[in-house]
């Protein structure tokens, strides 16, 4: 695939405190942008100075919602090359994201192409300081100028990047969760297992909610008995009962994190009992009660993995191991950690260098 590059020719100068960047607030110079309709199929494909959109006050994504995004970092090693971790895996979630919603799959060679010439492009972004990263926000919308509703005739995808900080300032925090128990997230059937942005837009009630209540997000339960655990927010979850790790099977309306699959396989490759299967809130509150829950922690792109020190369920608090950081939450965190950072061997192959 050809792309064609359009150099910034007023570059920006780099953030050089990495302790103010936060997620997600400044943007490298350029973005990557590809072209789909139904005539022509993907085309155009482009690297050009970052700038604001223009698009049609009809345009799907503003009225239905066509939308879908990825998250994945690049990252910089000690010798000072770019790496990434496993972005086969966003390139496939991806797609079928896109086949859920009715908009474009894409060839999975070019948007690799697309994700690797972009960064190289952009590497320079990529922050040094320990926990650093650049952010990537591959994503897609369907721009059809009408209001008719229909699968898409029209799309767009793009990846932009953003230098962002360390989520943690002073080694891995333990997080307070309350277990949600009147709004769902998603159903077996509709878009759970999708990255898309309606998932996040029915979210924000609940998790507006527990923060207001002194929690940083909610763990959902499944949308039709709200019996069974899912997941938190923008994460995965897992549990360390007794000498069992159990999380949540993928029934349909559940993420597939990769920073879920990997903690799985690293898990199984280690000898550990980890098992994926349905969990109910019940035997969780019983194992809270008997002291058999020993950790729990989130896993997302974002944190890696978070370990979950309280848990809130129909207003009864939990504490998890003491509040304090789980010696399995903690090993789970340096070697995923280790690999994206290639501060240890990575003998699964998970990393690409640009
Ligand atoms: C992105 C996301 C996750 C985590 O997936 P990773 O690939 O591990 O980053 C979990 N849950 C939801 C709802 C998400 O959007």
């Amino acid at each position: 695939m050809d792309i064609k590059v359009t150099l910034n020719p007023n570059p920006k100068a780099k953030p050089t405190d990495t302790s103010t960047l936060g997620f997600g607030k400044i943007f490298t110079d350029h973005m990557f942008r590809w072209t789909w309709d139904k005539d022509q199929g993907w085309h155009d494909a482009r690297i050009v100075p970052f700038e604001r959109l223009s698009i049609h006050p009809a345009s799907t994504v503003l009225h239905y919602g066509s939308e879908i995004f990825e998250g994945l970092k690049a990252y910089r090693r000690a010798d000072g090359k770019v790496q990434l971790f496993r972005p086969i895996e966003n390139i496939r979630r991806m797609n079928n994201s896109a086949e859920r919603l009715c908009l474009p799959e894409m060839p999975e060679d070019d948007a690799m192409q697309a994700l690797l010439e972009f960064v190289r492009l952009e590497q320079d972004w990529t922050p040094a300081d320990k926990g650093t990263s650049l952010y990537l926000r591959p994503f897609m919308f369907g721009d059809d100028e009408s209001l008719g509703v229909h699968a898409v005739h029209h799309a767009e995808f793009l990846i932009i990047a953003s230098p962002v900080g360390s989520y943690y300032k002073e080694g891995l925090n333990p997080v307070k969760i309350m277990i949600e128990d009147q709004d769902v997230r998603a159903v077996r059937g509709g878009t759970g297992y999708a990255k898309c942005g309606g998932n996040y837009a029915a979210s924000n009630r609940a998790g507006e909610r527990a923060e207001q209540m002194g929690y940083s997000q909610v763990l959902w339960l499944d949308g039709v008995e709200r019996k069974y655990i899912e997941e938190v927010g923008a994460m995965n979850v897992m549990f360390k009962i007794g000498d069992e790790i159990v999380t949540p099977k993928l029934t349909g309306s559940i993420l597939p994190g990769i920073t879920r699959k990997s903690c799985i396989e690293l898990l199984k490759d280690e000898g550990y009992n980890i098992n994926e299967r349905l969990l109910p809130v019940e035997e969780l509150a019983q194992a809270m009660t008997d002291g058999t829950l020993e950790e729990a922690w989130g896993c997302g792109t974002a944190a890696v993995i978070s370990p979950i020190g309280e848990l809130c369920y129909k207003e009864h608090k939990y504490t998890v191991n003491n509040n304090e950081i789980g010696e399995l939450s903690q090993h789970l965190y340096d070697t995923v950690t280790g690999i994206q950072w290639g501060e240890i061997e990575d003998k699964y192959g998970w990393t690409v260098e640009v």
